[in-house]
């Protein structure tokens, strides 16, 4: 019995075709609609295209969008899988942010593509039809939202776009995949110990990203409080630490109840609390910063951006980024 997979297309250099002077751009048409016959005798396929976007226009507002759809197909249409295609600079914050508020115990595939369809060698159609594949099978069920492109199947939580334009782009730093596509079949290897999943209506708040640098300074945080954020991601040096002169204006933000949260600007490994000079980790933290387990800055963003939707404790959002 073939399974009822549900389409998504959203734009990106997948839906993308090289022109005559080497531009990448958008067409009037996807290419990916006219090619879906090739790919019917995999799956039963619905196909929707509710935006086509390069993903750098992409907003929360969108992968809000995406979640709403999603959760409709399955509840009214029975959809077994998803698989999303979309633009690869913020594909793992798509994935990232629909793994953390879909409620939906189906597999959802993320996929994209690092040449446009008419270049020799476009990863496109490829990908997705790996996509399809793994969003068909059992085994892909409650591992979250997963990110497949070029054979190798990542979780939305570790995977990151690391290189420009190599077609291996996505890695998981420090983890790996978590399994792999090949010619006979999907073979997972290791499962995601975690999920979580966090009820949101709507995301309305507004979250800055800095990253750190020797010699940063207060001012910008100063800056931040009065354009009244409600939140902040910092990616921090090292383990966790920051220059002592951004320290004051770390604290003024806590003090005004705007939430401060670290991660490093380091690809591998988690920012702690280990060094006790001032702006070292200990000290942030003295000072109320909270610590995020191991996310890079993008993601750490979107979380608090869903955290804060759902609470504006202190507290409460500490707890929700020790996972
Ligand atoms: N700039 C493109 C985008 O994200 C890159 C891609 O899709 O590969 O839309």
């Amino acid at each position: 019995m073939k399974k009822k997979i549900l389409v998504i297309h959203t734009g990106g250099t997948i839906s993308m075709m090289e022109d005559p002077t080497g531009s990448v751009i958008p067409g009037s048409e996807n290419p990916l609609i006219a090619q879906t016959s090739q790919l019917e005798s995999m799956a039963e396929l619905h196909v929707v295209e509710p935006f086509h976007l390069p993903s750098p226009h992409v907003t929360p507002k969108e992968m809000m969008e995406l979640k709403l759809i999603i959760e409709n197909e399955y509840s009214s249409n029975g959809v077994e899988g998803v698989v999303i295609t979309h633009g690869t600079d913020t594909l793992e914050e798509t994935a990232y942010f629909l793994d953390l508020t879909v409620k939906a115990p189906i597999p959802i595939v993320v996929t994209g593509a690092m040449r446009s369809s008419n270049e020799i060698g476009a990863d496109g159609l490829y990908n997705l039809m790996s996509s399809i594949r793994v969003a068909s099978c059992e085994e892909a069920i409650d591992k979250g939202v997963l990110v497949v492109l070029n054979d190798e199947i990542h979780t939305a939580k570790n995977v990151t776009k690391t290189h420009t334009s190599n077609v291996s782009t996505f890695q998981s730093p420090q983890y790996g995949p978590i399994g792999i596509v090949t010619k006979r079949g999907v073979v997972f290897h290791h499962s995601p110990t975690y999920k979580e999943c966090y009820d949101i209506n709507g995301i309305s708040n507004k979250v800055s990203l800095i990253k750190a640098y020797a010699g940063l300074d207060s001012s910008l945080f100063h800056a931040i409080k009065e354009l009244d954020y409600d939140g902040v991601v910092v990616e921090a040096l090292g383990q966790g630490n920051l220059p002592p002169a951004s320290v004051e204006g770390i604290k003024a933000l806590i003090e005004k109840n705007i939430p401060v949260v670290l991660v490093s600007r380091c690809f591998n490994g988690i920012a702690q609390d280990i060094y006790g000079y001032e702006g070292g980790g200990k000290d942030l933290r003295d000072h109320g910063v909270i610590f995020s387990n191991g996310l890079n800055g993008q993601k750490a963003r979107l979380k608090l951006l869903i955290a804060l939707s759902h609470t504006k404790e202190i507290d409460e959002i500490r707890k929700i980024f020790a996972h």
